[in-house]
C-alpha cells in the first residue's frame, strides 16, 4: 500500500519473509561488491550506485538495513539519509553508515540524522557480518511485534485499533483527494446459538474461516478487513464507490455461501449467514469518520431487523 508506513499491510497474520534485504549504497563499484562479498549468503542483497537509486530502491524495495556510504557525488550520504528519514515510506528502515570518513562530527552527524551505527573503512568482515546481523535481528523483531499488535490474535485478520488508525489516514488522504471511501459493517447471524450449539471452540474455528473466506474477495492493495467485535467484521474500501462496494458485498456472500458451514440452530438457514451494511463517501471537509461508521452500522441494523442474512446499501 503505497501511503503506509510498512510495506505490506498485515491484513492476515504472514510469517515474516524467511530472506531478509540489504540495501548497499556505494558510488564505487569495487567498494560495493566487496561488502556483497562479506555479507554474501546472509540476506538478498540490492546495489545503488548513486544518492537518486538508493531512494528509489529503499521505497520500492523495503529493504530491511541500508548500508550507506558518505562521500558520493550529487547527493552526499548524510542528505540520503536525511532524506529517507523524512519520507513516512522508508523512515522506518535502519541506516548504517559504512565509509571512509573519518573525522568524528562526521559520526556525530551520521547518528543523529538517525543511523543506528556508524562503521569506517577498512572494516574487518568479521565485525560487519556481526553488525548487520545485530541489526537484522533487531528489525525483525521490531516488525514481528507490529506485526502482531495489528493483528486480530484469533483470525489474523487487522484488529480493531489497526483498523481505527488506516481508516483515520484513508479517510483524510481521500478527502484530499476527492475520492469515495466504502465500508461494510459484516456480522454474523445467530452466532450465538451457533456456540451454544457446537460449542465456543467450533465458534472459533467458524470466524476465523469465515475472516478468511472474506479476506480471499478484497483485491486491491489498499482494502482492509478487520475484525471490529466478537462476530463482527469491517472492510475498508478506498477508491470504491456505492455501486463497487456493493459488487465487493456480493463476492463476499458468495464466498461465505460457498464456505457452506453447517448450523443447526440457525432459525433461518442450515448455513452460516451473514448480514451487512454498506456506506460510502466522498469524505467532504468538514465530515468526520463516524458519520460513515454510523450510516454502515445502521444499515447493518436493517439488515438484521429485516431478516438477517442480506445487505442493506440504502436508508429505508
Ligand atoms: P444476530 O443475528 O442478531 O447477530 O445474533 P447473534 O447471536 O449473532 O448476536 P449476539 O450479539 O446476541 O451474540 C454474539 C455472540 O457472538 C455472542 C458470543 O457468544 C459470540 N462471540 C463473540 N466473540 C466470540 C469469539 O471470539 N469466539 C466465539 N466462539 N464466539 C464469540
Ligand atoms: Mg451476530
Ligand atoms: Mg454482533
Amino acid at each position: 500500500m503505497p501511503h503506509s508506513a510498512f510495506p505490506a499491510p498485515p491484513h492476515l497474520l504472514q510469517p515474516l519473509p524467511a530472506t531478509q534485504k540489504v540495501l548497499v549504497v556505494d558510488d564505487v563499484p569495487d567498494n560495493a561488491a566487496v561488502i556483497c562479498h562479506v555479507l554474501r549468503g546472509m540476506c538478498d542483497l540490492t546495489v545503488a550506485y548513486n544518492g537518486e537509486e538508493a531512494l528509489a530502491l529503499a521505497r520500492q524495495h523495503q529493504p530491511d538495513l541500508v548500508l550507506l556510504d558518505i562521500r558520493m557525488p550529487q547527493m552526499d550520504g548524510f542528505e540520503v539519509c536525511r532524506r529517507l528519514k523524512a519520507d513516512l515510506e522508508t523512515s522506518h528502515i535502519p541506516v548504517i553508515f559504512l565509509t571512509a570518513v573519518t573525522e568524528p562530527h562526521c559520526e556525530e552527524l551520521g547518528l543523529n540524522l538517525g543511523a543506528v551505527d556508524f562503521v569506517t573503512k577498512p572494516f574487518r568482515a568479521p565485525v560487519l557480518q556481526a553488525r548487520v546481523r545485530n541489526h537484522l535481528e533487531i528489525a525483525r523483531q521490531r516488525q514481528m511485534l507490529q506485526l502482531l499488535s495489528h493483528s486480530d490474535a484469533l483470525t489474523g485478520v487487522a484488529n480493531r485499533r489497526f483498523f481505527g488508525t488506516q481508516f483515520s489516514r484513508e479517510f483524510m488522504r481521500l478527502q484530499r483527494l476527492g475520492q469515495p471511501l466504502s465500508l461494510a459493517m459484516i456480522d454474523v447471524d445467530y452466532f450465538k446459538d451457533y456456540n451454544d450449539h457446537y460449542g465456543h471452540m467450533a465458534g472459533d474455528e467458524c470466524l476465523t474461516r469465515l475472516a478468511q473466506a472474506i479476506f480471499g474477495v478484497l483485491r486491491r492493495p489498499g482494502d482492509m478487513l478487520a475484525r471490529y467485535g466478537g462476530e463482527e467484521f469491517i472492510c475498508m474500501l478506498p477508491h470504491t464507490d456505492l455501486d463497487g462496494a456493493v459488487q465487493v458485498a456480493q463476492g463476499i456472500s458468495g464466498a461465505v455461501n460457498s464456505l457452506a458451514l453447517p448450523h443447526a440452530a440457525s432459525p433461518i438457514s442450515g448455513q452460516v449467514t451473514i448480514s451487512m451494511g454498506i456506506a460510502s463517501m466522498v469524505p467532504a471537509p468538514g465530515s468526520r469518520t463516524q458519520q460513515l461508521l454510523e450510516q454502515a452500522d445502521k444499515r447493518l441494523y436493517q439488515a438484521k431487523n429485516a431478516g438477517r442474512n442480506r445487505t442493506v446499501w440504502a436508508d429505508d
